[in-house]
């Protein structure tokens, strides 16, 4: 066809918005009378139709870490799809097994991976190996799991089980049976009373205790993200994450880390749990691997783990068959995106503009309804509060306000998710490592106007 037989239809964007409200079933809020319709996208900057351009500082939902629109990883999966756009991996092809293999060095270990498409699903592998391990390992009866209160592990019956925030489940339970859940390092509101130069870590130590009373020959895994983060931003302290790990070596019981955020780069280090030195046995990671592209997910398990699958009478079975996971397109781009990372250095550029973000947030510190500021790599979260004294959480009204008045200026934030009523008053930030020094300052500036409309 000639080019000028091509008609190139124009947007409508009436047609557009008639048929969405008619056919669209919107993430979160079914029925959005007026959703942004994006059309372009590059560096941090989203185009919607009619022009206007947004720095995106949440870089979609966490996931666009190496920013919008690298052609390379466009032709990576393009490459590939017209190479070879399919084939199951009970046998392998070469994009998975090249990913697989830059995982495992990035993670600086001995892991093997299992390829999904969704950060969901990677957990809900990492809990059916878990419990098939301990199977395998003579001990059946550990099939229960420990996460948190407020953090996010995904929409599927198992993660969401798991998810430590009632507004998220309550129309949908009952669950996956198996899932508890102890109190999370939240300094700020530290659930025990105390304060962090004298608490003894009482927040690793519950682990101990729910181990132990729970019956530790009952308990397969904890889960937990490196820091909670669509949960609002909780950081944990220094040394909380080599405590749980050491309890959990105590009683037998797996360390599954939720890197599906704080993964790739994101928290500064190639993984979130490398802050902290500790080694998870199984690791998920999703979004950033793909930098958001294409869909694709993975979970890694340290190698000792994985032999057990490989002991006679096994059969070496993992009964567990995921036809999508593993796209050779999703998985050439993956290696793409993590080959760019790494030549352009853009972890250690994650980590530096990580803590320039925080250095300039300090500008709203003392605002009326700023209650406490945190940041862990190239995220952070504002925790929004009515009064600096009682800590009383911001009314939703202020931080959708806030929300608002960034989109009109050009800058889409995002907030924690439902966690309680109440409690969803934190506003949170995670740009694309793309982002520039003067970006990072219309950010902030952006930030400092929204807030001054409340007062
Ligand atoms: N774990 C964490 C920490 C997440 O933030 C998310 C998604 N926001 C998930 C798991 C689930 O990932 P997905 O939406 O790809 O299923």
């Amino acid at each position: 066809m000639s080019m000028e037989n091509q008609t190139i239809p124009e947007l409508n964007k009436e047609e557009l918005l008639e048929k969405d409200r008619e056919h669209m079933w919107h993430h979160m809020s079914v029925y959005n009378p007026n959703p942004m319709i994006a059309t372009e996208a590059k560096g941090s900057w989203v185009t919607d139709i009619d022009g206007n351009r947004y720095l995106d500082a949440m870089s979609g939902l966490w996931c666009v870490n190496i920013g919008y629109g690298r052609e390379e990883l466009a032709d990576a999966a393009a490459e590939q799809l017209k190479k070879m756009a399919y084939f199951p991996l009970s046998n392998s092809h070469v994009p998975a097994i090249e990913l697989a293999d830059k995982i495992s060095e990035w993670l600086g270990g001995e892991y093997r991976v299992f390829f999904s498409n969704s950060g969901s699903e990677a957990n809900e592998v990492a809990f059916k190996l878990a419990r098939q391990y301990h199977h395998q390992n003579g001990e059946p009866g550990r099939y229960k799991f420990i996460s948190r209160h407020r953090a996010y592990h995904g929409n599927t019956m198992g993660a969401l089980a798991a998810t430590g925030q009632a507004v998220r489940k309550q129309k949908y339970e009952p669950l996956a049976p198996g899932f508890l859940h102890v109190h999370p390092p939240y300094c700020y509101r530290c659930p025990f009373g105390k304060t962090e130069d004298s608490c003894g870590m009482a927040c690793a130590t519950l682990y101990d205790d729910v181990i132990t009373w729970e019956g530790a020959g009952t308990v397969a895994a904890v889960i937990m993200e490196p820091a909670i983060t669509g949960g609002g931003v909780i950081v944990p302290p220094a040394g909380y994450m080599q405590k749980v790990r050491e309890i959990c070596d105590k009683h037998g019981v797996l360390m599954i880390v939720d890197e599906v955020i704080c993964g790739v780069g994101r928290s500064g280090k190639n993984f979130g749990h490398q802050n902290f030195g500790v080694q998870p046995d199984i690791i998920t990671m999703a979004k950033g691997i793909t930098s958001g592209y294409l869909p694709l997910s993975a979970t890694a398990v340290r190698k000792e783990l994985a032999d057990k699958f490989n002991e006679p009478g096994f059969n070496q079975h993992f009964r567990h068959v995921n036809t999508f996971g593993g796209n050779p397109a999703s998985c050439a781009l993956a290696v793409k995106n993590m080959e760019l990372l790494e030549k352009e250095g853009l972890v250690q550029r994650a980590e530096e503009l990580g803590k320039e973000l925080r250095q300039k947030l300090s500008i709203l510190e003392d605002h009326k309804y700023v209650g406490d500021i945190r940041s862990f790599g190239f995220l952070a979260g504002l925790e929004m509060v009515e009064d600096r004294g009682t800590k009383e959480p911001a009314a939703v009204e202020k931080v959708t306000q806030v929300i608002v008045e960034c989109k009109k200026r050009g800058l889409i934030i995002g907030r924690n998710g439902d966690t309680v009523p109440g409690f969803n008053n934190v506003l949170t930030l995670s740009p694309p490592f793309s982002t520039t020094s003067e970006e990072l300052d219309f950010i902030v500036n952006t930030l400092k106007e929204a807030f001054d409309t409340l007062q």
